[in-house]
This record gives structure tokens, C-alpha cells and sequence, in this order.
């Protein structure tokens, strides 16, 4: 007999081997300015740090001694150099100060890239979660899902914009500027969660004694 206590520890589990299938079928597929050796490296820990529960900080110092900086920060790494160079500091001062500079933004994009990988495998294995509890009538084919914004003075102009739309089905992509995605993060440093309504339930499912009778009876 299948007790709903039972069921429900069956679902947990579920969600957390579904993060771990999702990093393992989207890991660090958005990084750039990488070799393919350290995209299956960071694949590798963000699998791990899924399968262990490792927390982004953790994964962020790990990230840290496997990557270098993005374009972006390498072309501010190089203005940095010339307003020093223009100061007329000695070559021994400037290359510390890049030193202290160049950790310091491997740090930050290493924070980044820990924080969205995170969240992209744990919203992918919730969404994976969602659509088996769908297939088994747990939630309703017409459920519906919605972005909740983290509301403050750094919020993206474009989650809020999404944010107020209406909810979409389930296997509906969120649209945007930054491209369709099933799930957040919407984009590098995005903070959105998913609400979810289940929907209209099945009702041979749904009624808890119905299918407590059907279960002493099978
Ligand atoms: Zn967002």
C-alpha cells in the first residue's frame, strides 16, 4: 500500500536527481571566453555541486581556480592598466595593483557564473519535476507558471516586464530581449524564481480517499 507521506519523500528525491540531469544536459553551455576542456570541467562541478548540494559560494572559489576573464572585464583590465601607466607609477606598483585587480574581477565572474548555473539546474529540475507530476495528474494539464521578480533598486527592467505579464503554460518559454528560456535565470545576473498554479486536478487523483479505497482494494 502506498502511503501519500512515502509519495511525497518520492517526489523530493525526484527534484534533486532532476538538478543533477539538468546540469548535466545544460552545465555551462552560456559561459564564454573558455576552452572546451574547462566547459566539461565546469559541467563536471556543477554536477557535483548538485548531486552533493554544495552551496554557489563553494562552487564559486572552485570556479575561480579553473577560469580568466570574459571579454568585457579583460577590455577594462587593459583601461585599468593605461589610467595607472598615466599615473607614472613604478612597473612594480602597477603590477600588483593589476594583480589585486584582475582576482578581484575572476572573483566577481566566478560568483556570477556559480549563482546562474546554480539556478539554471535547480529551475531545470523543477520544471522536470513539474511536468512528471503533470504526466501523473498531481498537477493539471492547464497548470500555469509566472515570474516572480526580486523586487529592489538592482531588479532588470526586462524580468519586470515579464513579471507583469500574464502566466503561461507550463512548457510555454519565457520571451524577452535576452531570448526564449523555459525557465530563469533570464539572463547573467538575474535573481527571478517561477510561481507555480497547479491547475485543475485529475479528478480520480485528486480525491485523496477515492484513491486510498483503490489501494486497499488492488
Ligand atoms: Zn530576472
Amino acid at each position: 500500500m502506498k502511503l501519500p507521506k512515502a509519495k511525497n519523500r518520492n517526489l523530493f528525491v525526484k527534484e534533486n536527481t532532476a538538478a543533477v540531469r539538468a546540469a548535466e544536459a545544460h552545465a555551462a553551455e552560456m559561459v564564454t571566453n573558455i576552452s572546451e576542456t574547462t566547459r566539461k570541467g565546469l559541467k563536471a562541478l556543477i554536477v557535483r555541486a548538485m548531486e552533493t548540494g554544495q552551496s554557489p559560494m563553494e562552487s564559486a572559489r572552485e570556479i575561480s581556480e579553473m577560469i580568466g576573464m570574459n571579454e568585457r572585464q579583460a577590455l577594462s583590465a587593459e583601461n585599468y592598466r593605461d589610467d595607472l601607466e598615466e599615473k607614472e607609477l613604478s612597473p612594480e606598483r602597477i603590477d600588483s595593483l593589476m594583480e589585486k585587480y584582475v582576482d578581484r574581477k575572476i572573483n566577481e565572474r566566478s560568483e556570477n557564473i556559480a549563482r546562474y548555473e546554480t539556478m539554471s539546474a535547480l529551475n531545470g529540475g523543477l520544471m522536470e519535476s513539474w511536468q512528471q507530476a503533470q504526466e501523473s495528474g498531481l498537477m493539471g494539464k492547464d497548470s500555469t507558471k509566472w515570474l516572480v521578480i526580486t523586487d529592489d533598486n538592482r531588479t532588470c527592467p526586462v524580468c519586470i516586464d515579464i513579471s507583469e505579464q500574464e502566466p503561461i503554460a507550463l512548457d510555454e518559454p519565457f520571451e524577452s530581449e535576452y531570448g526564449s528560456t523555459l525557465m530563469p535565470p533570464i539572463h547573467g545576473s538575474c535573481r527571478c524564481t517561477v510561481a507555480v498554479d497547479p491547475g485543475s486536478l485529475d479528478e480520480t487523483v485528486s480525491d485523496p480517499e477515492n484513491e486510498y479505497v483503490n489501494d486497499e482494494n488492488s
